[in-house]
């Protein structure tokens, strides 16, 4: 890897961050706040919220194995995969390289920031070869993008190469593992001593079935961690959010609970897709998703959003020609999608 202050922009080395209120007064003993122009009355929600997340991030310490030190939390993965192009990437000059089909955001982000994206097609099994990705890298790329296990396609990238890649780049490689509570490979988390251009991305909108509170989550050596920490919005987890957030944290035996079921459920529905005539190949899954060819995936989704059942068509994206991605959902939604497929004329 190289130093870090090779790495990050030139403006974001020499920035001076907002110092809030919060920042500068953080001790727990006094009790008249005269300091942040809130408001006295409306309590709680008439304080501004801990800008770092301190008791939100100790939990998540103990459930993720990682120190707090050691976490970032944004609104929504979102943020966390905004944030590093915001900070290493110069517009207009520096570039990404990611696998393809992959995750939108990876793009988009890269677009918003005027950064070049570099997508390498994945093989026919979905899975990345280390040499290609490197050698698809220049002195200016800043930042690899893999997404295990990928979306839309399902599986877990191969580890031996995303090891590779992350051995051999000289730069920040992001591993995105939204889905790793459904799959049985060993999260890079418990690598991050070993690896410090290595960010690891988590969230609570799948698992742990809290999409609407918005929280991401990234994994990182500190100095990552601080430079997120001086680039984001100070106060970017709202406090609903990290009470929300807490309060699942202590659920974990319903999330447990759920992840069995959804692993039990996919099972099923994967081998029922199979048994389909307008079904001709489920890909291998590790996630609460898996995505299946279909005869004639566009005439199939239509005729699903016409009984009001949405799943998603990925015809268009590459290598998933006649693709559609299906959420696995309760007992019941998933009998209900299987009916109406086997009703499909
Ligand atoms: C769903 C998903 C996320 C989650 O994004 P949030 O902003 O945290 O809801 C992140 N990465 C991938 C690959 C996903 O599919």
């Amino acid at each position: 890897m190289k130093p870090l202050e090779q790495l990050v922009r030139p403006n974001i080395l020499s920035l001076a961050p907002y110092s809030s209120a919060r920042n500068e007064y953080s001790g727990k003993k006094a009790h008249v706040f005269l300091d942040a122009n809130e408001n006295p009355y409306n309590s709680p929600l008439n304080r501004y919220p801990d800008p770092l997340q301190l008791e939100l991030k100790e939990l998540i310490s103990e459930v993720k194995g990682v120190k707090a030190e050691n976490i970032f939390l944004g609104n929504g993965s979102d943020e966390a995969i905004d944030l590093p192009y915001r900070c290493f990437c110069r517009p207009g000059k520096d570039n990404v390289v990611a696998i393809e089909p992959t995750y939108g955001m990876y793009k988009v982000c890269a677009d918003i920031n005027d950064v070049e994206y570099r997508p390498v097609l994945l093989d026919e099994n979905f899975q990345f070869h280390a040499d290609e990705l490197l050698a698809a890298c220049d002195d200016n790329t800043k930042l690899i993008w893999l997404c295990s296990p990928n979306n839309p396609t399902g599986n877990n990238l191969n580890i031996e190469e995303i090891l590779k890649v992350i051995n051999k780049f000289e730069g920040i490689v992001i591993v995105d593992e939204a889905y790793s509570d459904f799959s049985r490979q060993k999260s890079l988390r418990s690598e991050l001593a070993k690896y410090p251009n290595l960010i690891v991305l988590n969230t609570m909108s799948k698992a742990w079935g809290s999409a609407a509170i918005r929280l991401g989550m990234a994994f990182a050596s500190k100095e990552i961690i601080e430079l997120f920490n001086k680039v984001k919005y100070p106060y970017n987890v709202n406090l609903l959010t990290q009470e929300a957030a807490m309060k699942i944290l202590d659920n974990r035996e319903d999330v447990s609970k759920w992840v069995s079921m959804l692993l039990q459920e996919r099972a099923q529905l994967m081998e029922a897709f199979k048994q389909l005539p307008i079904c001709e190949k489920v890909y291998p899954s590790d996630a609460n998703f898996f995505l299946a060819k279909m005869t004639d995936a566009q005439a199939i989704y239509d005729y699903l959003v016409d009984q009001g059942i949405i799943v998603r068509n990925r015809t268009r994206i590459k290598l998933c020609n006649n693709c559609l991605r299906v959420t696995i959902g309760t007992r019941s939604e998933n009998s209900e999608l299987i009916g109406a497929l086997r009703q499909y004329k």
